[in-house]
């Protein structure tokens, strides 16, 4: 799958920031450097560049990724804190460490960037370079590894470019970064619990929590002591109304997720139709995809039948998605 943009890569000095931050208003994708590995920038309020981020990572699937302020304050935002998670974030930001946090009512983060979730992956990263682009473009930035899917995380802008040329707009060269490894994963929906190991050791979260974290691997207990996300271990979110995939025949009263403009027999029986893309487009349809869908099931129909969607492109990560939600949510 080829993109087939112009990447100008440009040296992290005092004009980058606004340039950076001029490309990922425009919906641009931008690579910068944090102190964990080279990220991946799109504008993590617009659906359309998360597609297009998704697509030049060749990701197979939709993965909630984290969303990069500049500080704490604008971190409230979009997340909701208590005592401990408050505590973390005062100890530990800006730096290695990534927060699980219930959304804000008022968090402008695009659903396709949570992966439809009710909570939200935060973090304000340390290294200057994606400081300065992150105060200059003054809104959550989604920051996946710079790389394509499946390859090792890019710790060089060289890195970059060998896999992401042509698939990206910007890439923005602060030399080698520093840690090399992912950011900490600590969920605060109930009791912190390690979701993943990274840069920020496990002990030093501990001493500022003053008590050990729940390990997701020995935590029988997880689902019920994390009641708000139900699946959260698995990241996914599935409608409650029963989902059915690859409907090539509408019944009555359903409630259908249609793509591309050939619709299926029995249409006109349909509660309710809404397009992924009407032109077929699987970057438009994956930047649809969970806000219809949760359109669709508040409409408290009998069914949602999905049309098929071609495999081409995001195609595969929405049909890994639509598959996930037609599995009952337990
Ligand atoms: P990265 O590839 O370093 O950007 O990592 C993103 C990681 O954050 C993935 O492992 C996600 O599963 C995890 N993550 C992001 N958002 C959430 C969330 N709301 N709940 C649980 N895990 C999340
Ligand atoms: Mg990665």
């Amino acid at each position: 799958m080829k993109v087939g943009l112009t990447t100008r890569t440009i040296a992290a000095d005092a004009g980058a920031a606004n340039t950076a931050a001029r490309c990922l208003k425009d919906g641009g994708l931008v690579a910068f450097p944090t102190e964990t590995v080279y990220g991946l920038g799109a504008d993590a309020t617009n659906a359309d560049a998360i597609a297009r981020l998704y697509q030049a990572k060749g990701r197979p699937s939709f993965n909630p990724l984290i969303a990069h302020v500049e500080s704490v304050a604008a971190a409230l935002d979009i997340a909701v804190f208590d005592e401990l998670s408050l505590r973390l974030a005062n100890a530990f930001w800006p730096g290695p460490l990534t927060l699980v946090l219930r959304k804000t009512t008022r968090c402008p983060v695009a659903e396709l960037a949570t992966a439809g979730l009710e909570t939200i992956a935060v973090r304000v990263p340390a290294h200057p370079v994606a400081r300065r682009i992150l105060r200059t473009f003054g809104k959550p930035v989604v920051a996946p590894s710079a790389n394509i899917s499946g390859h090792v995380s890019p710790t060089l802008a060289e890195h970059v470019q060998s896999d992401l040329s042509g698939r990206i707009d910007l890439i923005v060269d602060g030399g080698s970064v520093a840690v090399g490894v992912e950011s900490t994963i600590v969920s605060c929906l109930g009791e912190p619990m390690l979701l993943r190991p990274g840069g920020l050791p496990r002990a030093a979260i501990e001493a500022v929590l003053g008590k050990s974290l729940l390990n997701v691997a020995d935590d029988a207990e997880a689902s019920t002591s994390h009641p708000l996300a139900p699946g959260m271990l698995e990241s996914h979110y599935a409608p409650r109304t029963p989902l059915r995939l690859n409907a090539t025949h509408i019944e009555a009263g359903e409630a259908v997720l249609a793509f591309g403009n050939a619709l299926p027999a029995g249409i006109e029986q349909a509660s309710i139709v809404l397009n992924l893309s009407e032109r077929g487009d699987p970057v438009e349809a994956a930047a649809n995809l969970f806000g219809h869908l949760r359109a669709l099931d508040a409409r408290g129909a009998s069914g949602i039948a999905a049309m098929p969607v071609l495999m081409d492109g995001l195609g595969e990560a929405i049909n890994d998605r639509l598959r996930r939600g037609a599995v009952p949510a337990t």
